[in-house]
């Protein structure tokens, strides 16, 4: 028997959707509908500083006046036991370690060898200096709030995945990112006081526990495909298909962003541009 498809779109409610935006989630939609599979719509409203709900509100609007329909929904706020479920696992197992570096001595780590102004440009993560990595994994159950947690990635191990739009892929830990970010403590006025995941750990529990079979999303960030892919083995939980799709670049070739309002998909209904005419434009 083979095994149904299950897709997701998954827009942070950070901005407004803009042409780049419409064609990752095009592509995701259609793979769904030609395969016959089921589409979560997973609202990715973790950035407490940057998510507000007039977004996520404008996101499903823009969704559907493109045409585009799922068959469930998930709210990533409202699931924080599950992804702290997911973090003791990984304290228990050695696998996460608590990290007491500061905005500082984060903001110096950036300036090591290995950052790349590409990266930087793609917003991309820096390799963490692994000033707080323990010499050897301690397992533990104890969680103590107000650390940020990293995921111990293992040294200088190459991980490979064959991407269904991009090709072969090949990223190395400890060249191509360190030990990444998998818990952010609580800010000053977070309620729950213990803080959230990251984007990564998120990603990651979310997709194998709504059992996503194939993740379709924008280029940026096949490497974090490598990390999710070492996380999924953390948890022991199968790594799904990738397909990402080209990112949209402005005039002067710069990725799209949320500040490109002039792309933005509700700029351009205004404008009179059609949900047909805006397919043609990818
Ligand atoms: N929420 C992410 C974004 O809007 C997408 C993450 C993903 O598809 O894994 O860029």
């Amino acid at each position: 028997m083979t095994i149904p498809y299950i897709g997701r779109l998954a827009p942070s409610p950070t901005g407004l959707l803009h042409l780049g935006h419409a064609r990752t989630f095009f592509f995701a939609h259609q793979r769904a509908r030609s395969a016959n599979g089921m589409l979560y719509l997973r609202d990715e409203d973790l950035d407490r500083q940057r998510s507000r709900p007039e977004f996520s509100a404008a996101m499903r609007e823009d969704l559907l006046w493109l045409g585009l329909s799922w068959d469930a929904e998930l709210r990533q706020s409202e699931r924080l036991p599950i992804y702290r479920a997911a973090l003791d696992r990984l304290l228990a197992a050695g696998l996460a370690y608590p990290c007491t570096c500061s905005r500082r001595d984060l903001a110096q780590a950036m300036q090591a060898p290995h950052e790349d102004a590409a990266a930087a440009a793609e917003d991309d993560e820096p390799i963490y200096n692994n000033r707080c990595r323990p010499a050897g994994a301690y397992p533990t159950n104890i969680f103590v709030p107000g650390c940020n947690y990293r995921f111990r990635t293992p040294v200088h191990t190459r991980v490979a995945f064959t991407d269904l739009h991009a090709g072969p892929q090949s990223f190395t830990t400890s060249a191509d990112f360190g030990d990444f970010l998998i818990w952010r403590k609580a800010l000053d006025g977070d309620a729950s006081g213990i803080g959230l995941p990251s984007y990564q750990l998120a990603c990651v529990v979310d997709d194998a526990l709504t059992g996503v079979t194939e993740v379709v999303r924008g280029g940026d960030l096949l490497k974090s495909t490598a990390r999710q892919i070492l996380l999924q083995r953390a948890l022991g939980y199968s790594t799904p298909a990738y397909f990402h799709c080209d990112l949209v670049r402005d005039s002067t070739g710069i990725r799209l962003a949320k500040r490109h309002d002039a792309l933005a998909l509700r700029t351009l209904r205004a404008q009179g541009v059609t949900p047909a005419k805006i397919l043609t434009m990818f």
